[in-house]
């Protein structure tokens, strides 16, 4: 394989397979890679497809309106209404409505990939790729192992990095001043997530909800992040945890505990009253699994000279819900439609490369960086103030607000409520002001983002205080 792409994109996942079928769609030559077997494309590793699987329908219509692919069952395995995100002790809920589906991730995947080859991108499975070629200061192509572990490098005017969170190429880019190389652990969720088929024991909303996506906030269950319990078809169910780091070994010092991210799925799994008789569901081997999600805002700039990343490979998760189908399908589709008219008009360097930054921040990026600030607060509450803010600090249409990156003017109902209990909590409101506060500022600050490389350095600059501020305010802080 030698200079015959117009572009290479690595990892045929969400993000992957919709570049490629967009950056074919618009005339390019596409090589797409990927180091699963065919009938296992998208497998994130080992383990399985290792993810909730849940996306909103605004997501899936984004696609449509774009490159016309419709989806129903059996990719769209089971429909929800929406998302209820319940308090530690239960008695508060926030629906956030909004029709979505809990994918079958492997058929999901598979139909990404058909419609990727249909529009004429080349596809091809086992092939492990290790990092970029540089030239120049230029990414000009990958190198890596093919089926027969024979060293090969592909070249191409524009690598599309979309290789998830663990991705081989972002790491090994040239030091430069666009794309960050590393994600910070603090700013990762360590997850797992099993599939299950069950009996139901009884009717408790709680736990189990045929309509809705449930969410247990919970800092000693799942430190510094949350449990999800999301219905699937026929009785079976997907269940997982997402914990960070710090807050993890910030409570079991505390309790004198050694919980692991594995005790602790272990235990969310065997105190749901509801799911009984539990029989792990291991069509396609993606019963059980552990995995990590990055929750920060995407990389400041997605592209380098000759390289655009889209998902997870450019920290494109939600950074409070790790929802990260739904940007890595949005980037996905614009970073192949860019790539494409960058080569069509004969510039590939950052600056030609440039719209892709715009148009992602437009379309969904601009909100990230002020969750990212929402989450590191949300980090430094105990399960007490959870429940006590989820009760008295915000209405549903505030958290709504707040989940979606939009800032809600806090009603004055909630501050006089604050006024009348005690010094913590007090504290605390102000805290959630001063986030507020934060979020307005990022959010004036990404509708800024620079039009053109020039200024970017500065701007990066200026993005970078609140959330630096935020994060020294805030510590991890689960109990
Ligand atoms: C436990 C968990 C639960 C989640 N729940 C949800 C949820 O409910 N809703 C939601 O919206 N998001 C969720 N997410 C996030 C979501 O799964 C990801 O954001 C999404 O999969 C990103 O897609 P992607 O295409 O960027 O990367 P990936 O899905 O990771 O795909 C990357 C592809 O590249 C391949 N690849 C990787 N390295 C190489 C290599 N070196 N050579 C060749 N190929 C390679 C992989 O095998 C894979 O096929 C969850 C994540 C986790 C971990």
């Amino acid at each position: 394989m030698t200079d015959r792409y117009d572009i290479v994109v690595a990892g045929a996942g969400l993000a992957g397979s919709l570049a490629a079928a967009a950056a074919a769609k618009n005339g390019a030559k596409v090589l797409l890679l990927d180091r699963n077997k065919e009938p296992e494309v998208g497998k994130k590793t080992n383990w399985g497809w290792v993810c909730g699987d849940a996306v909103a329908n605004s997501h899936l219509q984004f696609i449509k309106s774009k490159l016309d692919i419709s989806f129903s069952n059996p990719e769209l395995d089971y429909r929800v209404d929406g998302v209820i995100a319940l308090s530690p002790d239960m008695k508060n809920r926030f629906l956030f409505d909004g029709e979505g589906y809990i994918l079958n991730r492997p058929l999901f995947e598979a139909k990404l990939l058909k419609y990727a080859i249909k529009n004429g991108a080349e596809y091809r499975s086992e092939f492990e790729v290790e990092g970029p070629v540089i030239e120049n200061n230029s990414v000009v192509g990958i190198f890596g192992k093919d089926s027969e572990k024979k060293h090969v490098e592909a070249h191409a005017k524009v690598v599309i990095d979309a290789l998830g969170v663990a991705t081989t190429l972002r790491r090994k880019l040239p030091h430069n001043p666009y794309v960050d190389k590393e994600v910070d652990i603090a700013d990762v969720e360590s997850t797992g997530r099993f599939i299950y088929e069950f009996d139901a024991d009884h009717v408790d909303l709680n736990w189990y909800d045929p309509k809705n996506a449930l969410i247990h906030l919970n800092q000693d269950i799942s430190p510094g992040g949350y449990g999800w319990v999301f219905p699937k078809s026929n009785n079976k169910v997907n269940i997982g945890i997402g914990v960070q780091k710090e807050s993890l070994e910030i409570r079991n010092k505390k309790f004198n505990k050694k919980d692991t991210l594995h005790t602790l799925m272990d235990e969310y799994i065997r105190s749901n009253p509801v799911l009984k008789n539990l029989r792990l569901f291991n069509e396609h081997n993606n019963g059980k699994g552990y995995w990590s999600v990055a929750v920060r805002r995407q990389m400041d700039s997605l592209v380098f000279n000759g390289y655009i990343g889209a998902g997870d490979s450019m920290a494109m998760p939600n950074p409070i819900s790790a929802g990260g189908i739904g940007p890595a399908m949005v980037a996905g589709i614009l970073a192949g439609e860019n790539a494409a008219k960058a080569v069509h008009k004969g510039d590939t360097t950052v600056s030609g490369l440039w719209d892709y930054n715009i148009e992602f921040n437009e379309s969904y990026g601009h909100k990230t960086a002020g969750l990212e600030v929402f989450r590191v607060y949300l980090q430094s509450l105990n399960n007490e103030l959870i429940n006590y803010g989820m009760k008295n600090f915000l209405s549903t249409k505030e958290a709504e607000d707040l989940s979606y990156g939009r800032v809600p003017e806090l009603s004055l109902a909630s501050k006089f409520k604050m006024v009348l209990k005690g010094a913590s909590n007090i504290n605390a409101f102000a805290n959630l002001v001063y986030v507020v506060r934060k979020m307005k500022e990022l959010n004036e600050i990404y509708a800024n983002y620079p039009k053109s490389p020039e200024g970017f350095e500065k701007w990066r600059e200026v993005a970078r205080v609140p959330v630096e501020e935020a994060k020294a305010k805030f510590r991890p802080s689960p109990v």
